[in-house]
């Protein structure tokens, strides 16, 4: 899942590519790399950081030439060095390539490379591009890239330059996210907007195998065959400003706080008249009638997103709904009927892992309606139908504000279809509006409580394991805690259901083990009491999560955060607050990169 940028034009390409690159560091950090073509083609690589990459650039003085091609890699194949970093080249140096994915028969290519006189540097696949590029190279970069193309299998977003074309670059993708910055007499080749986003906010959207030559006054994209393809011309409508870190440390903190904002905006233009208007989706009343179940399919946070989900639309509409992990469902040879129903979550749009599982359920003929941030990018434009959450740029690999607004979106198909299939009435569907209008001003006030918690994780940064409990709701809150905590702090953390908890896991629990209680579902409060009062007696620590006036817990535990009271379905929407403000400055009295944890990437484009 790394970051590629190109550039062809009048201007310098070396400080618009480590630019641009700044930019996707979000997708990998391992090493960072560019080549730029001046009078020949000089590769500058790295381990570490951008920042690493700028100053080796520097101590260059500067690497001259206004073509270009870049990386920052998270490594798939071949530990993080400086040899495995990219671009990688061919080994009489004329070809250079940036790949994003992964080569699934690069030992086969390699070896039959090597059987022809190539020797290779390094230990990735995508060295095997470079030598394969170089081997079938006639002169034609197209036909090249056609004949390479026919022999890689797996994922790839690739970018190759050539010593002999100094006038074009092109690119390819497969599985792997890439789109074309279109400028006046210069053009950009990126794998996400924001790095190209300070010179152009218009861009053209690729295909799989749609083949581009870039050049500085033209862009031109094929098929295979060689046809032109004419393509629309897409325009972003969010500044730059907005994938900015406005004053905030972290993007993480600064995506917490955009949390009421990017609710409101994902919530309110689907109500309308005191009823919800999915608009966007093209479900008539008899489809919504005629749904025998709902596939829910995502990894990660959008997963946790999906549980929530679960047991929102059984509640409300009564639709049986699985939920599985996109890795899991894609090889289990799932059992899917022709009135199922796909919904697929995912932040980015580009999780390689979800992206093949909508493949596969869409093989199968199922209806799929994607919940999805990024306008245009490859889950929104396979599935039948989009619902977008309108959150914004995220940055932070951490998500925040992308797993809230995928949960308000399943309030809201929850309702619709429990209103639609008659089992809520239109009145509490417009009482339950009301609630939902609330949320925004209710995380405002959560969000309020910062400094409480900040103390909070103060006193229990140092520990080495923490458990969060909860039943129902809030057993899909607390993964989603646990999840939080343990990507940016590097706590060990374990979410259970509460009531599981004594089916083993409590044999873990040790005099001052931190345990977060969630108990803001009214129905099981009491429940949740005698979880607290168990773990207690074997000498926890206990922070309650409770709902405002629930004042008993604060007899039990020893710490109690409280929510504002909203029904039970929607409290997932602010446990999440303290949740996330609890993991950030643990994080940040630890010292850890919030932004940017070890080992991960935020759009995770390979399988
Ligand atoms: N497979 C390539 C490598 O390990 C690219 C990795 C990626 O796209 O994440 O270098």
């Amino acid at each position: 899942m790394c970051g590629i940028v190109g550039y062809i034009g009048g201007n310098e390409a070396a400080p618009i590519l480590i630019k641009g690159l700044k930019k996707l560091e979000y997708r990998g950090y391992d090493s960072a790399g560019i080549a730029v073509y001046g009078d020949s083609i000089n590769v500058v690589k790295t381990k570490g950081r951008l920042a690493d990459l700028d100053e080796k650039v520097q101590s260059l003085g500067g690497v001259k030439g206004t073509m270009g091609i870049g990386h920052t890699r998270w490594a798939t194949h071949g530990a993080p060095s400086d040899v495995n970093s990219h671009p990688h080249t061919s080994m009489n140096g004329r070809i250079t390539v940036v790949h994003n994915g992964i080569i699934e028969n690069y030992i086969q290519l390699k070896a039959e490379l090597e059987k022809n006189g190539y020797v290779f540097a390094s230990e990735t696949d995508t060295e095997v591009v470079a030598q394969l590029f170089d081997y079938y190279y006639n002169g034609d970069m197209v036909d090249t890239l056609i004949k390479v193309i026919e022999r890689i299998r797996g994922s790839y977003a690739l970018a190759v330059m050539c010593t002999e074309k100094t006038d074009e670059i092109v690119a390819v993708r497969k599985d792997s996210p890439m789109l074309i910055g279109l400028g006046e007499g210069e053009n950009y080749i990126a794998s996400d907007i924001p790095a190209v986003l300070e010179y152009t906010k218009n861009y053209y959207l690729l295909n799989d195998n749609e083949i581009v030559v870039l050049k500085k006054d033209s862009v031109k994209i094929l098929d295979m065959n060689k046809n032109e393809i004419k393509k629309d011309v897409y325009n972003v409508t969010w500044d730059i400003s907005a994938a900015e870190k406005g004053g905030y440390d972290y993007f993480m903190l600064k995506e917490i706080m955009e949390q009421p904002k990017a609710i409101k905006d994902t919530i309110h233009p689907r109500i309308a008249d005191g009823t919800i208007k999915l608009d966007d989706v093209k479900y008539t009343d008899e489809d919504i009638k005629n749904i025998n179940r709902i596939h829910i399919i995502a990894c990660g946070s959008a997963y946790h997103a999906g549980i929530v989900g679960k047991y929102v639309i059984e509640d409300f509409a009564r639709i049986p709904v699985e939920v599985d992990l996109a890795s899991e469902f894609r090889y289990r040879n799932p059992i899917l009927n022709k009135n199922d129903v796909c919904i697929i979550i995912s932040q980015s749009g580009e999780t390689a892992d979800t992206l093949a599982a909508l493949r596969e359920a869409k093989r199968q003929g199922i209806r799929i309606l994607s919940i999805v941030n990024v306008v245009g990018s490859s889950i929104a434009r396979e599935s039948d139908d989009v619902l977008y959450t309108w959150a914004g740029p995220e940055i932070a690999v951490a998500t925040t504000k992308g797993y809230s607004t995928q949960v308000a979106l399943m309030y809201l198909i929850g309702l619709k279809f429990g209103q639609v299939r008659g089992y809520i009435s239109d009145e509490r569907v417009s009482e339950l509006i009301g609630e939902l209008d609330k949320l925004p001003e209710y995380i405002e006030k959560l969000i309020d409580l910062e400094k409480d918690i900040k103390v909070m994780a103060k006193e229990h940064h140092n520990s080495n394991d923490v458990f969060i409990i909860g039943r129902g709701i809030d057993y899909a809150a607390s993964l989603e805690g646990s999840l939080k905590l343990k990507e940016i702090s590097y706590i060990h953390s374990e979410a259970y259901a509460a009531g599981e908890l004594k089916h083993g896991t409590i044999s873990l629990i040790e005099d001052g083990t931190l345990v977060v209680a969630v108990a803001t579902q009214d129905n099981l409060y009491e429940k949740l009491v005698s979880n607290v009062k168990e773990v207690k007696a074997r000498g926890a620590y206990v922070i309650a999560i409770a709902k405002e006036g629930n004042t008993e817990i604060g007899e039990v535990a020893d710490k109690v955060i409280y929510i504002p009271h909203v029904d039970d379905k929607f409290t997932a929407s602010l446990n999440a607050i303290p949740m996330q403000l609890f993991a950030y400055y643990v994080a940040i009295e630890r010292g850890c990169d919030v932004d940017k944890p070890r080992n991960l990437a935020k759009s995770v484009t390979v399988e």
